[in-house]
């Protein structure tokens, strides 16, 4: 399989058998469209985009930010599917990722590796 996002071979992780991984972060289940990675890639980055957004605001602080902050996390609550989780990257200090799948009633059942938005870190 190769990356629809960057050209590179991706790989299987042991956690998570019928998907493939890719060193830039994205991901695709087998068998899955490209149509359909698409339209999930563009809901992630929004997502994304709204979580870069409240750690930026976490960092400058204030209470006018902080309800904001919240109004973003509640936001994300909404719009996360998959959810995802963050951490700190041990080797460059960036945000890594990762993808928990759900059910339909919001429990967890899986979860991928994290990946380095940053430097491509895996762990
Ligand atoms: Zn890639
Ligand atoms: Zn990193």
């Amino acid at each position: 399989m190769t990356c629809h996002r960057c050209g590179q071979p991706m790989y299987q992780h042991e956690a998570t058998a019928d998907r493939w991984w890719c060193r830039c972060g994205a991901w695709r289940d087998v068998g899955e469209s490209a149509d359909r990675v698409a339209a999930r890639e563009a809901e992630t980055a929004s997502v994304l985009a709204l979580l870069d957004a409240a750690i930026a605001g976490r960092r400058s602080g204030g209470e006018e930010q902080r309800i904001r902050d919240r109004e973003i996390t509640d936001q994300m609550e909404i719009t996360m599917s998959p959810r995802i989780q963050t951490t700190g990257c041990p080797k460059c200090g960036g945000t890594m990722y990762k993808t928990i799948e759900t059910d339909e009633n919001g429990n967890p059942i899986g979860a991928g590796p994290f990946v380095c938005n940053s430097c491509g870190h895996m762990m």
